[in-house]
């Protein structure tokens, strides 16, 4: 499988902490690829400088054939990367419809002005992206709060309309950052299929994940990361008996 994303000699360090370091990976394209590592090794840092919310101290990250290393979130977005945070984020006092459509407008103009503005082309477009919005809804499972704001809903379910908002961009690959932490059962199932029938689809995941069997059980590839470091990579299975990763967990 080819990659759709590879990063070389990545770097980071925030004031004297290597939150990165030299790390080379890929994400085959089509492909469920896990990251995993305990607290502090270097997870959100390293989606941080794929996803263009923070800038490489040095090394390269390539997207889709192009060199992206430093590129804003925003831009990304227009080439079809997105992602979802640890700390999941929705505006509250929108309706998670307009959360939807914040999310669609934001790859054609940076930001909130066109919504604000209304102007004549927003308008014409408007009904189009709230029947897209609304399929999206659907699919996660979240049409019925399209007109509650997102500031009443549940963490699980503001997990789901963020998953939608990255869908209605029509992403290639989508990063998402413990997407099932906190949330029920029930919405942890929800996500699991989804993830599966969207790749099914042909789109592509880099997950960061401690749910164990949910990346036994979806993930083709998995990297480990360590203090920064990428520790090994492999089939989950053979990842999950490597004695490095156990040791790595258990802070030997
Ligand atoms: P993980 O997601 O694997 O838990 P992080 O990438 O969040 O790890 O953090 C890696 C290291 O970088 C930690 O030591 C963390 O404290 C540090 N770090 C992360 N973000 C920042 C930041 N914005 N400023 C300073 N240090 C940070
Ligand atoms: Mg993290």
């Amino acid at each position: 499988m080819t990659a759709i994303l590879t990063t070389h000699g990545l770097c980071k360090n925030y004031r004297g902490i290597k939150a990165v370091q030299d790390a080379d990976l890929s994400v085959a394209r089509g492909g469920i690829t896990g990251l995993i590592g305990p607290n502090g090794s270097g997870k959100s840092t390293t989606i941080d400088c794929i996803t263009g919310f923070t800038r490489p101290s040095s090394g390269k990250v390539s997207y889709d054939g192009q060199d992206i290393t430093g590129s804003p979130s925003y831009g990304l977005a227009g080439i079809g990367l997105v992602r979802t945070f640890q700390n999941v984020r929705v505006y509250e006092r929108l309706s998670v419809m307009d959360n939807l459509i914040v999310a669609s407008q934001s790859l054609r103009a940076h930001g909130w002005l066109p919504l604000m503005l209304r102007s004549t082309a927003v308008k014409a477009d408007e009904k189009a992206i709230m029947q897209e919005a609304l399929s999206f809804l659907e699919l996660v499972g979240m049409a019925h709060y399209a007109g509650a704001p997102a500031g009443i809903l549940s963490y699980g379910q503001r997990k789901l309309v963020a998953l939608a908002a990255c869908l209605i961009t029509h992403p290639k690959l989508i990063v998402l950052d413990e997407p099932l932490a906190g949330v029920n059962p029930t919405i942890i199932r929800k996500i699991s299929g989804l993830i599966e029938t969207l790749n099914e689809q042909g789109l592509t995941f880099l997950i960061v994940e401690h749910n164990v069997d949910f990346i036994m059980r979806h993930c083709d590839h998995v990297i480990v990361m360590e203090q920064g470091k990428k520790l090994t990579e492999g089939k989950p299975e053979d990842v999950r008996r490597d004695e490095r990763v156990l040791e790595a967990y258990l802070g030997k």
